[in-house]
């Protein structure tokens, strides 16, 4: 649950700080995608911030692993914000820790409307992030949410739940709609374009900023990561 690797976009003037660890246990996880594996050593926060210093950014990414489990968070965050004035967003999270008050903006995926659903597929409560998303927003943080759609697990009527959930706050928060990507040792398929385009349907009767990623197979996935320049970074430490 540290920070281990920050890689860089010239591009976008953006870092991107990398937490290894979550809180949650999801079968689903894209990490075993890449085989993730704990890394051999982590970096401390002098460390961190000295790199930072040393950057041409106007953004600060903190993404997973979980970010939230990381112990300095608050700190790094305050410092990016306050000291070297930059926009931080956190790039995703479960959602089940509160994030830090020196926040611009954070995406939060909801995975289900049902509290026997995190218990079974992800080990924890959804009252804790029903809650976080309710306090995220009211606080005036630049808040969106994503779902997983899962053919069998999470279909159109789990979306159309979330997406009233969201509604109740804001209809105008985004909600990003993604595909799975099977991975290994999973046994939930793909969905075909039309099952997601229904759930994107089922959330539009409630939210009026619905979009949504889908592949038609795991190589295509891989392939946009490797070609988007939104993810084209140098690792500077
Ligand atoms: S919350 Fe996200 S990072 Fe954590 S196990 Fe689930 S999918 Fe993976």
């Amino acid at each position: 649950m540290a920070i281990h690797k920050i890689t860089y976009s010239e591009e976008f003037k953006r870092a991107n700080l990398h937490n290894y660890g979550c809180n949650f246990n999801c079968n689903w996880c894209l990490y075993k995608l890449e085989g993730r594996s704990k890394p051999e050593k982590f970096l401390k926060l002098d460390e961190i911030k000295k790199v930072l210093c040393e950057l041409d950014i106007e953004r600060a990414h903190f993404v997973g692993g979980e970010i939230t489990t990381y112990p300095q968070l608050s700190k790094l965050t305050d410092f990016t914000k306050n000291e070297l004035g930059v926009y931080t967003k956190i790039g995703h999270s479960n959602g089940f820790k509160l994030p830090p008050e020196s926040i611009d903006a954070i995406s939060v995926s909801i995975k289900s409307f049902s509290e026997d659903f995190y218990q079974r597929f992800t080990g924890q409560s959804n009252k804790p992030v029903l809650e976080n998303f309710r306090t995220i927003y009211e606080r005036g943080v630049d808040v969106d949410a994503s779902s997983v759609y899962i053919p069998g697990l999470v279909e159109a009527d789990e979306i159309s739940s979330i997406a009233e959930f969201i509604a109740k706050l804001d209809p105008e928060i985004t909600y990003h709609i993604t595909g799975y990507i099977p991975v290994p040792g999973v046994s939930w398929r793909l969905p075909t374009y039309d099952e997601i385009l229904k759930g994107k349907s089922a959330a539009e009767e409630y939210l009026e900023n619905v979009n949504l990623s889908w592949f038609p197979s795991p190589d295509e996935y891989v392939k946009m990561i490797q070609k988007n320049p939104e993810y084209q970074k140098i690792t500077v430490a």
